[in-house]
């Protein structure tokens, strides 16, 4: 099994992947976040559905509504509670982020892992389907351990 752990704060998905000059690699998100912190924890018009929010302990302490559609920059609204702020959106900065080469250098690792666990999960649905009881029980018993 491959430690998924070490892959935690990798850029969320999706990704929009290009190929630059000279064979570079660039990747993007398309993943909105904080212009501020860079959380990806904010509410926006789309996440709200245009509905009325409010945060008591806020800089923001009446109910406020995102409006839908970019400003006048060209930005998406939004409020970041992690930084108590009405600021506006952009896409996650991923050129950066040293984890997401480690998980492109594992993808091939990762993808041979997908097969085997939906073989796994094949032979034991079929199991499931011609045995019942007790005796399916002692041989799934058998299998996990
Ligand atoms: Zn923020």
């Amino acid at each position: 099994m491959i430690d998924t752990d070490k892959y935690e704060g990798h850029t969320p998905a999706p990704w929009i992947v290009t190929r630059a000059q000279k064979n570079t690699i660039l990747i993007a998100s398309e993943v909105l976040g904080c212009s501020d912190c860079g959380s990806t924890e904010i509410y926006t018009h789309a996440n709200t559905g245009g509905k009325e929010i409010q945060f008591p302990k806020s800089v923001e302490p009446n109910p406020f509504t995102i409006d839908e559609g970019k400003n006048q920059w060209g930005d998406y609204d939004m409020y970041c509670p992690s930084c108590d702020l009405m600021d506006y959106t952009k896409p996650v900065d991923a050129t950066q982020n040293e984890i997401d080469f480690e998980l492109i250098a594992a993808a091939p690792d990762l993808l041979a892992e997908v097969k085997e666990l939906r073989a796994w999960k094949k032979f034991v649905c079929d199991l499931v389907k011609q045995q019942d009881g007790p005796h399916l029980r002692e041989m799934l018993k058998e299998l996990i351990e």
